[in-house]
């Protein structure tokens, strides 16, 4: 029976056998970076493709610097623990791959130095994500943290509380996610993904100076709409009134690909039809992550199965 693996203290095992100590720092401050990884499974060529492995494991990396944290893998050791992993699940489906490195010392107290710092992997499989057709979306009342509140290019798992109170909030509300400002009021982000807008038949997202993650599907869009639509996208700070004059939004995430927004705060995005390039954007992208571009070999890691 396939079942999910994780890579844990130098051993791969059932993630239901790998446990953490309730003393460790990571559990009680947040003090942990985490990525998330899609190796989406082809059925007619019977092979994963793990997209921008490599990429993802530099993010982390950085990530770890600005925590203050060295660990014993590079880049290279990661990438391979990871198809390492997904091919010990026995899994023929898409598998996501969720790397954690956190502070591991037992220890209490708010600090970043002097602990020692651990990695973990675990592969397994999440539902597909359900766009039914174009979220609903409104303006959070939370403000998305900006970077000297914590450093928003890494994906610190303490700010994760941010994006939760944002959700959280939204789906009570009765919306499918909330969309952040920043504390000055720009456009930043979704709980756990980056946005994109289309004004004036140009496509726009916020800098990275606002606050946002610097997204690997953020960039892997920017790159698409730029080689294969001959669209460059226009980083800059994007103001509420924005949300409602926009022709067509878009969230972008790992896990969610290319998501389209067809409603802000009760008013329609465009015609509040998924729009043109959203589609486009959307077909284009789902078919580079699954493998299917040869001009972005680079970007693939291919696991075929025993
Ligand atoms: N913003 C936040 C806060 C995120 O956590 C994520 C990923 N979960 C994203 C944006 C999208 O990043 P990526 O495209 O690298 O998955």
């Amino acid at each position: 029976m396939p079942e999910p693996c994780a890579y844990f203290r130098g051993e791969y095992m059932n993630p239901k056998d790998a446990k953490i100590g309730i003393m460790t720092h990571a559990f009680h401050y947040g003090t942990a970076t985490f990525g998330g990884i899609n190796a989406t499974w082809d059925e007619e060529l019977e092979q994963f493709c793990l997209f921008r492995l490599k990429d993802h494991y530099r993010r982390q990396l950085t990530a770890c610097k600005m925590l203050h944290m060295r660990l014993p893998y590079n880049a290279d050791d990661m990438s391979a623990i990871t198809v390492e992993a997904v091919r010990r699940t026995g899994f023929r489906q898409n598998v996501y791959c969720r790397p954690v490195a956190y502070k591991s010392s037992e220890s209490l107290g708010v600090r970043l130095h002097d602990l020692d710092a651990d990695w973990l992997m675990i592969a397994t499989v999440l539902p597909p994500f359900s766009s039914k057709g174009g979220l609903r979306c409104c303006t959070s009342s939370w403000v998305r943290t900006c970077d000297n509140q914590i450093l928003t290019h890494g994906k610190i798992c303490g700010g994760y509380a941010n994006g939760a109170l944002a959700k959280t909030e939204a789906q009570m509300a009765g919306f499918d996610d909330g969309i952040m400002l920043t504390p000055e009021g720009h456009v930043s982000e979704g709980a756990v993904t980056n946005t994109f807008f289309v004004l004036k038949g140009r496509l726009v997202t916020p800098p990275p100076s606002d606050g946002i993650l610097l997204g690997m599907t953020r960039d892997t869009v920017m790159q698409l709409a730029r080689n294969e639509l001959g669209m460059e996208t226009i980083e800059r700070s994007i103001v509420r009134s924005e949300l409602y004059e926009a022709e067509e939004a878009f969230f972008t995430g790992t896990y969610a690909g290319v998501v389209p927004i067809v409603e802000i705060d009760h008013r329609p995005v465009g015609t509040g039809e998924v729009g043109a390039l959203t589609t486009r954007l959307q077909e284009l992208y789902r078919g580079l992550a699954a493998g299917r571009n040869p001009k972005y070999s680079p970007w693939y890691t291919f696991l075929k199965p025993d």
